[in-house]
């Protein structure tokens, strides 16, 4: 059964929302005084329905607050109000990166309600976002978290998780990205999270060798049973303001027989400060070491055209926020594919972000996306489960593990 929140100081339609709700099978709580969101227990809930327009706190304070407790649920909008409005809602919930789900104008008809609950994307919620573990961290602070997080890279107690990169036209692995991992109490914190805390707290050099080291490392077991595969590397800002990060990953390649061109660096596009020399000189550095190099979450930055100008990039990796929105706005449809088309004449290599569907896949394809990444494939996983993973992919789309080859001969001739 899906617990649902309704906040809504309507009371006449908290009723009708709550006993249709029902009706279908789901469990609804209704607050109709917002300010009582406070005191509210968030964790069992999966999608919180907000009304915009309130008394006391309106929907886009709600939001805020959501934030703050780093609610990992659903959340869809309802108003009176013109679309418009309810598209900044929308567009405001994203920037937060909160889980947008929908917007539902008000009056709707129970068919509407019975439309906003099919939707593919409310299934998705992977294991690893589920609000019950996600919430418990809330109970830490970062200075809490601190002597927690130094012991974890003393002891190098961090993991890596690997995401598949699939190539839209083949279904071929074309390679991975490593994403921090780290469980505290049986918990794990966001990496957003503990890489701030690491940030800030002047432990972020010692953080990024251990998760160099490790991907590496687990990348070069599986890498040989993927034909021409890459791994893609996290690196933070503050990487690129202190010079040492391009020889540690020279020698650690070199350590785990991987060439640097297999190796992309992945650099947060909101980061990038196009005066800072420095940074433009390492990543210059980089290229010339032969590592590849990516500007993530394309889009979400103000400098996004002057970096394509002015960095030695590679690839370009569409931000998330913009994928997963694609599905209900046309103008993110015209963005997205005006991106594809500048960066192919760029000779840049594309990837999108946060897939999460079929219909997203069929649309990128058409856009002219040769990559994606995203739960639609699979969820970041540990090395042990990769292998499973590649048979069963592989078999599902009928490559050959050892000899593409024979999967390549064979499409030539279909
Ligand atoms: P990112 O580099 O943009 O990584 C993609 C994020 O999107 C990952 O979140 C991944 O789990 C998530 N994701 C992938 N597919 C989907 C999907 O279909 N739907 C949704 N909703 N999400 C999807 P994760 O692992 O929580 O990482 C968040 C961010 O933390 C990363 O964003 C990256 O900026 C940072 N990060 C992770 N690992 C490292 C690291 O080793 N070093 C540094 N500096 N940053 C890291
Ligand atoms: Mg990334
Ligand atoms: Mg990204």
């Amino acid at each position: 059964m899906k617990n649902l929140l309704l906040i809504d100081d309507d009371q006449q339609f908290s009723h009708f929302f709550a006993t249709a709700t029902k009706s279908m099978g789901m469990n609804c709580k209704v607050i109709n005084e917002s300010k009582n969101i406070m005191l509210f227990d968030l964790k069992p809930i999966e999608h919180i329905i907000i009304d915009l327009l309130m008394p006391e706190y309106d929907g886009l304070q709600i939001l805020r607050f959501l934030k703050e407790k780093d609610y990992r649920g659903h959340i869809s909008f309802t108003s009176g109000q013109d679309m418009l409005l309810l598209k900044s809602a929308q567009e405001l919930c994203e920037l937060h990166q909160l889980r947008f789900h929908s917007l539902l104008k008000k009056p709707f008809s129970l068919y509407g309600l019975d439309e906003l609950f099919n939707l593919e994307s409310f299934v998705k919620i992977s294991d690893e976002e589920k609000p019950k573990e996600i919430i418990n961290q809330v109970e830490f602070s970062d200075t809490e978290l601190m002597p927690h997080l130094k012991i974890a890279i003393e002891t190098s107690s961090l993991d890596v998780f690997f995401q598949p990169q699939i190539e839209l036209k083949t279904n071929r692995v074309s390679g991975f990205e490593a994403l921090a991992r780290w469980k505290l109490n049986g918990t794990f914190i966001p990496p957003t999270r503990f890489i701030a805390i690491a940030e800030k707290g002047g432990i972020i050099s010692q953080l990024t060798a251990i998760i160099i080291d490790k991907s590496l490392q687990q990348f070069s077991t599986f890498v040989s049973s993927i034909k021409k595969s890459c791994l893609s590397i996290n690196l933070s800002a503050l990487e690129l303001s202190q010079s040492d990060v391009p020889d540690l990953l020279k020698q650690k390649a070199a350590e785990y027989n991987i060439a640097p061109s297999s190796i992309t660096l992945e650099i947060t596009e909101t980061v990038l400060l196009e005066k800072n020399t420095l940074s433009l000189e390492i990543l210059t550095r980089l290229r010339l070491m032969g590592f590849k190099l990516s500007i993530d979450d394309f889009g979400t930055g103000y400098s996004s055209v002057n970096m394509l100008k002015n960095g030695p990039f590679t690839e370009l990796k569409i931000d998330r926020t913009f994928i997963s929105s694609m599905h209900n706005s046309n103008q993110t449809r015209v963005i997205v594919e005006s991106i594809i088309d500048m960066a192919t004449r760029l000779n840049l290599r594309i990837v999108a972000e946060g897939v999460e569907d079929n219909v997203t896949i069929d649309r990128l394809i058409r856009m002219g996306c040769t990559i994606a990444q995203g739960y639609v494939f699979a969820k970041p996983m540990a090395k042990s489960e990769i292998l499973t993973w590649l048979n069963d992919w592989h078999k599902i789309h009928n490559i050959s593990l050892k000899n593409d080859k024979v999967h390549f001969l064979r499409g030539l001739f279909k």
